[in-house]
């Protein structure tokens, strides 16, 4: 089997964007994009913040013009799941089931997944009101009133920037304290549009076509209640996609990739570069990931070219 000069694991825009690189310097690049093929920005509707669509762009339809910039200049695609790696060799042998594919260098950009509750009625409301992300989903809500769910820094970052837009925004958080660093706290604690709901899980996100409200239970007292609401924002943090991973590069507690030479997309594997969510714990934008791609293929570049040397 041929020796492929770059794989790129996980699709979505680290993964295009390093595709497109990638395949304009003439790498021909073979991407394993995922069954679920296009990342995060599927699960979203309407794109506002990436510029160069002022009118907005579906998440889904942006995803389409990515792939078909990376399908253009040459790239293949594999649309399954990587099952194994193993990088301890200077060849990378990537592993799909019983097949195995070989390359010189790879990038990983199999990105992060939102953490969910769990419940039918927020899958069922996903898209509805149900929502994993203030930034792309705010502006939709605007003079509504909001839950935001969980205690951490994105709760409350979720929860200050939604109030650009909310008459009101509710905290629910299943302890009586926040995870959150000081600054965060006291930041959403003297917002005078964020209310806190303590010791409170969530049992049903409430509504048929669109979300009417929640229904919580204390977790002290074991009272039901109901609480309105038009938009309801699970920030219960992410987890990354780095299951087949493990052992195999360096990941930081969480489960992130460690990029090991920053500023550039180096992991701890020479030869293998990680770009977009599943190395970034701060941005977490379409753009950021979609620039960091760019730089992962530059990096495969420089580092291809220092193997012929
Ligand atoms: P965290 O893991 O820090 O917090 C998750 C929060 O959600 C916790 O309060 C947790 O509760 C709660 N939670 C988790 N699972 C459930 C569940 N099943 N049901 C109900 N509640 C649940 O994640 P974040 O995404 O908030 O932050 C991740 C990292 O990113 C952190 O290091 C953070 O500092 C950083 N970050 C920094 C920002 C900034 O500085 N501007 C902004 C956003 C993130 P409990 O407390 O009970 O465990």
């Amino acid at each position: 089997m041929a020796i492929e000069n770059v794989i790129i694991i996980g699709s979505g825009p680290a993964g295009y964007t390093a595709a497109i690189y990638a395949a304009r310097a003439n790498l021909n690049p073979l991407m394993i994009e995922g069954y679920q093929a296009g990342g995060l920005l599927m699960l979203t509707s309407e794109v506002e913040n990436f510029p160069g669509f002022p009118k907005g762009i579906q998440g889904p339809e942006l995803m389409a013009q990515f792939k078909a910039q990376a399908e253009r200049f040459g790239t293949r695609f594999i649309p399954k799941n990587v099952s194994d790696v193993d990088f301890t060799g200077k060849t990378k042998k990537i592993f799909i089931d019983k097949e195995t594919y070989e390359a010189s260098a790879v990038i990983v950009t199999t990105g992060a997944a939102t953490k969910w509750l769990g419940l039918e009625s927020e899958k069922r409301l996903l898209g509805k009101g149900v929502s994993s992300c203030a930034t792309c989903d705010g502006a939709f809500f605007r003079g509504a009133k909001l839950v935001v769910v969980g205690g951490g820094d994105s709760a409350m970052e979720e929860a200050n920037f939604l109030t650009r837009f909310a008459s009101h925004v509710t905290v629910i958080h299943r302890k009586d304290h926040l995870r959150a660093s000081k600054i965060m706290q006291d930041r959403a604690k003297a917002n005078p549009k964020i209310s806190f709901i303590w010791d409170t899980e969530i049992l049903e996100v409430l509504g048929e076509e669109a979300v009417r409200g929640c229904k919580v239970k204390n977790l002290k007292t074991g009272a039901v209640s109901e609480v309105p609401c038009e938009g309801f924002f699970v920030a219960i943090g992410h987890e990354p996609n780095t299951h087949f991973l493990k052992g195999k590069l360096e990941l930081d507690p969480k489960g992130y990739v460690l990029l090991k030479n920053r500023p550039t997309t180096q992991t701890s594997v020479s030869g293998v570069f990680a770009a977009g969510d599943v190395q970034d714990t701060i941005y977490r934008q379409a753009i950021t990931a979609a620039a960091s791609g760019c730089q992962a293929a530059i990096d495969v570049e420089r580092y291809l070219e220092s193997l012929h040397h």
